[in-house]
């Protein structure tokens, strides 16, 4: 690198520094690298087109007023794009500045070289969803540590959680991955891990993302051909936390690039937590290499909260929206409401809008009437998982042998039948729930589903099993 080429950029920096906030300048400005000077024509390097498209679009003033006090009013400026050829591994730099075609300042007359052959420049890589990524970490302040109860379910962790949060990428707890059934508090414990960070750390990019949506990015920018562009994005992150990482399973295209993403973020000790839904030796149709990696760090389980817990958290919940309630309802709620902490609150929540609706006031008949109705209000949701085991346990076989390939007929009516209910009681798409049970694809189920239907109608003996199916699948 060329001396006086940085000895100018820095100075650029200095000011660029003093004029916007630490958060961008980070973002934005440190990964620049000056390349070298002629004249005055200063050449940085930038990391993506992306970054290109952003510094134009937002920095140009601020960048021309930088540049012109260095070298005067002729200043100019080119970008470079630095192509990553592979991913956590090499990074070739590939210079590509065609010569008479220096890049002005004015967001007219801009011509960066770029390397692709698409010439459409104004047409930024715009993550769905996230506008302003220097300071939108999508997290929720309400769902901090101060509010996250603690008990015999949760210790563990919690406390890694505050481990995390005081010392981000600097735990051997990284990854950091939560699992736990629904509703037992993962998404509020990623959240206030997040949240703590960017109270203590204002500086660092702390990002929150559901594994769906990350999903969706990812096809988009597969779609938008900005692949790269997509990765280079969650490179720069300082935590990343992705909720139900569950979800990835079977989307090899989106394990792949969270793969390298993961390796990056890992090796420069950047922080990552996970969530899911079951513990790493559970999950289905993830790669070996991925789960593998998700044991590196320490895998804590939030498990049912005990009777205890469950009063302190219904009396915390009470206490912040100052309402008081006797403490035998209390204890008649925590009793009959065991199944998570989601539905408790839910309960709570209606016991206290009746009360103040009808204006009565809040007694044991009242809690009864309304845990009653909320019980069985209440659609449990149910697992895939936990759908194959009752459909094979009712046709007295192993899920090994209801997911296999045999085209026997009774096996393959108890496959079909659980697809079908996969397809009834669980969100779960098409795909996934043929990746989840034996590994079929999307139009395989739903000739499952037809399938169940029509034998619904024309089979007695069929519609029989479909009942008590439904009935043992809905308590
Ligand atoms: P999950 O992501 O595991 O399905 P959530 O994080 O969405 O569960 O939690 C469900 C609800 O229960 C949320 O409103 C959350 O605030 C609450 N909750 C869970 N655990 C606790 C806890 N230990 N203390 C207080 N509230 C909790
Ligand atoms: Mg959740």
């Amino acid at each position: 690198m060329n001396i006086s080429a940085s000895s100018v950029w820095d100075k650029c920096l200095s000011f660029i520094k003093d004029n916007i906030q630490p958060q961008a300048y980070k973002t934005w400005f440190l990964p620049i690298k000056p390349v070298r000077l002629n004249d005055n024509v200063l050449s940085i390097e930038v990391p993506s087109k992306f970054f290109y498209e952003w510094l134009e679009e937002h920095y140009i003033k601020l960048l021309k007023t930088a540049l012109q006090k260095e070298l005067g009013d002729e200043a100019r400026l080119i970008y470079s794009i630095r192509m990553e050829n592979t991913f956590g591994g090499k990074v070739a730099f590939t210079e590509n500045i065609p010569s008479n075609n220096k890049a002005g300042l004015s967001p007219q007359n801009v011509e960066a070289p770029l390397n692709s052959h698409s010439p459409e420049l104004k047409n930024p890589f715009v993550i769905p969803g996230i506008k302003n990524l220097q300071i939108e970490s999508q997290l929720n302040p309400s769902y901090n540590f101060d509010n996250f109860l603690e008990g015999d379910s949760n210790r563990l962790a919690r406390s890694a959680a505050l481990a995390v949060a005081s010392k981000p990428g600097g735990t051997s707890f990284n990854p950091l991955l939560i699992f736990g059934g629904v509703g037992l508090g993962k998404t509020h414990l990623a959240h206030a891990i997040g949240v703590d960070i960017k109270e203590k750390y204002q500086d660092k990019t702390v990002l929150y993302i559901a594994a769906e949506k990350f999903t969706q990015q990812y096809i988009e920018a597969v779609k938008k051909n900005t692949r790269n562009d997509f990765i280079h994005f969650y490179q720069l992150l300082d935590v990343l936390i992705i909720d139900d990482v569950q979800f990835l399973s079977g989307k090899t295209g989106t394990q792949d690039v969270f793969f390298h993403i993961f390796n990056h973020l890992h090796q420069n000790g950047k922080q990552v937590v996970l969530t899911s839904d079951k513990a790493p030796v559970d999950m289905q149709d993830i790669e070996q290499r991925l789960l593998s990696r998700f044991k590196w760090g320490l895998s804590a389980e939030l498990q049912l909260p005990n009777f205890e817990t469950r009063i302190s958290i219904l009396k915390n919940k009470l206490y912040r929206d100052g309402v008081s309630i006797n403490d035998d309802v209390i204890e008649y709620v925590a009793k009959n409401i065991k199944t998570n902490v989601r539905e408790l609150e839910g309960a709570i929540i209606s016991l206290i809008a009746q009360s103040s609706f009808n204006k009565v006031e809040i007694t044991q008949d009242l809690a009864q009437d309304i845990v009653m109705k909320f019980v069985k209000n209440t659609k449990r949701e149910v697992s895939i998982d936990y759908i194959q085991k009752v459909v094979s346990d009712y046709f007295q076989m192993d899920i090994e042998t209801l997911q296999s390939k045999t085209r026997r007929r009774h096996i393959v009516q108890a496959r079909q039948l659980a697809m079908y209910f996969a397809k009834k009681f669980t969100k779960a798409s098409l795909a996934s729930i043929g990746s989840q049970i034996g590994k079929r694809d999307h139009a395989t189920v739903l000739h499952a589903c037809k399938t169940v239907d029509n034998l619904t109608f024309t089979d007695k003996q069929f519609r029989k099993y479909v009942e008590d199916l439904s009935q043992k699948l809905t308590p």
